[in-house]
């Protein structure tokens, strides 16, 4: 492998990586003109110039969110299943769950003389209420991303984090005030829905982002009975009792006012506490809520690179300098992508 290990080449571009080797011409989660695009997830910071691409290539539950969010794909389009593996001109291409968000795909490469590279996207190593967690594959080469990738980052076992939600949920309800959750529209938004309805507790979703996507779920088979803040049921709701799903708490605000009125609007606001669902608000003062994220903590993400086992980690996001020096402090050979 030592003298075609030399070809490969891995370098950031756009919103995501670019690699060739030999003939083999990929890009992950961006668009390069006349390249096909392996795409990870839905996410607006995942899909930059998909439009150069000249093939997309993503799972359904990532290409029903994306087009259910607004986005086109005007090349030729494949689907590939989890654990289906598609072969490319010089290279098989097999998806693996991430467990990110509804879709979500880490990719593992093996090319002709047998090298393997697995790319992970956001990756998420723990079960969420609505997403399995990702397991790792052996490969020569991982490229990771370093989201949380410092030790400062370490994230409470996920089902306490549930509880707290739960708990404090219930206790605001019963208190009469309206506990509102603020979440991304797209994966962590469903993840308290669905926590919050199996636990019995009526939800609303505050937005339209978070309908469309949570439509996408449903028909994907997941169990989100929520109400929509424009929907009839919504005034109700807040009566008897419930809580709020939001990923833009003002715009939340200014449905009520609209579906419901003004004044409704302003006794709201006086009843409601608002807590953000965000692993960021383990160390941000300002940033207050629950720690529960959709990407992998600091342990997580040593842990699976030591799974994989590679000859070399590519680090790329936020921290990824941080991650690729613990990575070698570990012994495991890693640089960063900046
Ligand atoms: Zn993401």
């Amino acid at each position: 492998m030592g003298q075609q290990m030399v070809s490969l080449r891995v370098v950031k571009h756009g919103t995501g990586i670019h690699l060739t080797y030999g003939d083999v011409d990929l890009a992950f989660d961006a668009g390069i003109r006349g390249t096909p695009t392996l795409l990870s997830h839905a996410h607006a910071d995942h899909i930059g110039g998909l439009e150069l691409a000249n093939h997309v290539i993503a799972t359904k539950g990532t290409r029903d969110t994306f087009l259910a969010r607004g986005g086109r794909i005007n090349a030729r389009s494949s689907l590939i299943k989890f654990g289906e593996t598609i072969g490319q001109v010089g290279v098989y291409i097999t998806a693996m769950n991430a467990g990110h968000v509804l879709g979500s795909t880490m990719y593992k490469l093996e090319f002709e003389d047998e090298m393997t590279v697995l790319y992970t996207g956001d990756f998420n190593v723990v079960d969420s209420v609505v997403h399995n967690g990702a397991v790792p594959t052996d490969a020569d080469v991982l490229i990771m991303e370093a989201t949380y990738g410092t030790p400062r980052w370490k994230f409470p076992i996920r089902t306490k984090v549930h509880e707290q939600i739960l708990d404090t949920a219930r206790d605001l309800i019963e208190w009469g005030k309206i506990p509102l959750f603020q979440a991304y529209s797209l994966g962590k938004a469903q993840e308290a829905i669905a926590l919050l309805r199996n636990a019995g507790i009526t939800v609303i979703s505050g937005n339209p982002a978070i309908d469309l996507v949570s439509d996408v779920y449903m028909a994907h088979g997941k169990n989100l009975d929520y109400i929509s803040i424009s929907s009839g049921d919504a005034k109700e709701a807040l009566k008897a009792g419930c809580a709020i799903v939001s990923s833009s708490p003002k715009f939340t605000m200014s449905n009520i006012g609209k579906a419901l009125g003004t004044s409704y609007r302003k006794d709201l606001t006086r009843r409601m506490e608002r807590y953000n669902l965000s692993g960021w608000t383990l160390g941000e003062i300002k940033n207050s809520g629950f720690p529960l994220s959709a990407h992998t903590d600091f342990p997580n993400l040593v842990g699976f690179a030591e799974k994989v086992n590679p000859k070399i980690v590519y680090c790329f996001t936020s921290n990824a300098g941080e991650l690729s020096g613990h990575l070698s402090k570990h012994g495991i050979n890693a640089v960063p992508l900046e």
